[in-house]
Parts: structure tokens; C-alpha cells; sequence
């Protein structure tokens, strides 16, 4: 990475997080994440709007040391010991309040800290932990449209050295989990991953409405690893910029791991090897992936 310039924009990116194994393991998608991290200028901070950030409210994190947290089950023993320990950024919380004025936006102190969306990606890409991390939460009781607007209110924040990254999955059906499918998806998972690229590229203010398309259901059966797609969408509507893919491909079945850049050309990563198996003991809906 190269020193923090004023006059660099920050690029964004929305990254497929999968299975939280991800984090140990060296594969395809790894390797995207890890030359995502080498290609981007030092940023003054990285703000994250992780899936698994889903409350009743839109906050960001306010504390200066905020906690890894380790939000899934069934896992090996090696996963829970995994630390992210970068620091938070204190006065980003009313930064970030000024910049997305008049939406409303809490400083949570005590409450969150470093989620496994966020770091499972983040020690890849950012290995050191140097750089502060402040997560966004993903307000529930919002509809699609808010989502878009706020990514595109964020937009400013790139100009001020800030890093946003969205993980989530854009196809994320763990009920629909098959593990014997390591690197497929089924035709619907396609489908919606491949209409959903189209929006995203092509039209990102129409992402909200991508609701309406036939494999939504399927797809998106809960819309929390969904919803961070819709803040990259509408930081690349704000830009006028089209995202990139920076690497895709399925999970299971039912998940795919498609990551997109924005303002980032990105060398794409060699194949070698798909993604993280899931543990055997727990079923993959109860896992909280
Ligand atoms: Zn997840």
C-alpha cells in the first residue's frame, strides 16, 4: 500500500464473505481479497457495512478499541481464536452523522465491535490490523430504498480517505445449503447473481428494485447479506462509476461469492482451490454464516 494522500478517492468494494473458514484458508477468494488490500492507497480508516451488523437501528461503532467478535457456531476451535485487533476511530461515528445528514445515525460505545463479515475479509486484505475499522449497522426495519440512498450519502467519505466495504453475499440461501456443491450454483443462484451484476454494473439506482426479480425468494430469503450490495450500489450511482468484479464464483449451491471494486481496477486472482468447507457437526442454517 502506499502513504495516505488527501487527493486520492478512496475506492469501495462489496465483498461475497462466505463461510467464515475463509478466514484461514488461502483460496480463489482469498487471494482476490488479499490483492484487493495491496492494491489500495493507505486509507485513513476502513468503514464496513457487514451483514452481520442486523439491528433494529443504523448506527456505527464509537469505540476506540473495538472487540473481535466471533457471531457464528459449530466451528473449529482455531476460528474462535482468530483476533482483528485494529483500532476504531472515535470521531468518525459524528463524521459520518455530518456527512449522511438528515438520515439519522446512533454512536454505539459498548454494544458491537469487529463482526466475522468484517474480519474474515479484513485479514486478508488489511493483514497488519493498523488500519482503524468502524462498522455501519444494516437498520432492519428499513426498506431496500434506504439502503441505496444511504451508500450513496456515504459517497463523500471516499474523498476524506475512507475505505467503505460492504460484505454480505448476494446469493445467501442456507437453507438451500448443499456441501457436496463446493464450487456450484444452482441455475436460480445464477440467475439472480448474474441479473443483480447486470443492475449493479449497469443501472445501480435500480437495485432496490431488484425485489421484483423471479429468484428473489430464493436468492435473498433474508435480506441482511443482501443489503450491503445496495450500499456499494448507490456509492457507484453517486459516483457515476461502474463497479468491477474483482472475483465470483458459488458456494453450496445456494451462496455466491461475488466481490466487486469501485474506482479500483484489480488484477483478478489465479484459481486455486474454491471455498471453505462447512463444518460437519452443524446444519449450515444454524451456523449463522
Ligand atoms: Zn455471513
Amino acid at each position: 500500500m502506499s502513504e495516505q494522500s488527501t487527493q486520492t478517492v478512496q475506492p469501495a468494494a462489496f465483498f461475497g464473505h462466505g463461510n467464515p473458514m475463509n478466514a484461514l484458508e488461502v483460496n480463489r477468494y482469498t487471494a482476490a481479497w488479499r490483492e484487493f488490500g495491496r492494491s489500495v492507497p493507505r486509507p485513513r480508516a476502513i468503514l464496513v457495512v457487514s451483514a452481520h451488523w442486523y439491528i433494529g437501528a443504523t448506527a456505527v461503532t464509537a469505540m476506540p478499541r473495538p472487540r473481535t467478535i466471533h457471531d457464528f457456531y459449530g466451528f473449529p476451535q482455531q476460528l474462535f481464536d482468530v483476533r482483528y485487533p485494529a483500532p476504531g476511530l472515535t470521531e468518525l461515528a459524528e463524521e459520518i452523522s455530518d456527512t449522511v445528514h438528515p438520515t439519522w445515525v446512533g454512536a454505539d460505545v459498548d454494544s458491537w465491535g469487529i463482526d466475522h463479515g468484517t474480519w474474515s475479509v479484513l485479514t486478508h486484505a488489511f493483514p497488519d490490523a493498523d488500519i482503524p475499522v468502524v462498522q455501519l449497522s444494516i437498520n432492519a426495519f428499513k426498506p431496500l430504498d434506504y439502503h441505496l440512498d444511504l451508500g450513496a450519502r456515504l459517497a463523500p467519505l471516499r474523498e476524506r480517505g475512507v475505505l467503505v466495504v460492504a460484505s454480505g453475499n448476494v446469493v445467501h440461501n442456507l437453507g438451500g445449503v448443499d456441501p457436496r456443491l463446493t464450487d456450484e450454483g444452482f441455475d436460480w443462484a445464477r440467475r439472480f447473481d448474474d441479473a443483480a451484476r447486470e443492475t449493479v454494473q449497469d443501472a445501480p439506482t435500480e437495485a432496490a428494485r431488484l425485489d421484483g426479480h423471479r429468484d428473489f425468494d430464493l436468492a435473498v430469503p433474508t435480506p441482511d447479506h443482501f443489503i450491503p450490495l445496495l450500499y456499494l450500489a448507490g456509492l457507484a450511482a453517486a459516483a457515476g462509476d461502474r463497479p468491477d468484479v474483482l472475483v465470483d464464483g458459488y458456494a453450496y449451491g445456494s451462496l455466491s461469492m461475488t466481490a466487486y471494486t469501485l474506482g479500483l481496477r484489480c488484477r483478478g486472482a489465479q484459481p486455486s482451490g474454491g471455498a471453505a468447507s462447512l463444518p460437519a457437526g452443524v446444519p449450515a442454517d444454524s451456523a449463522n454464516i
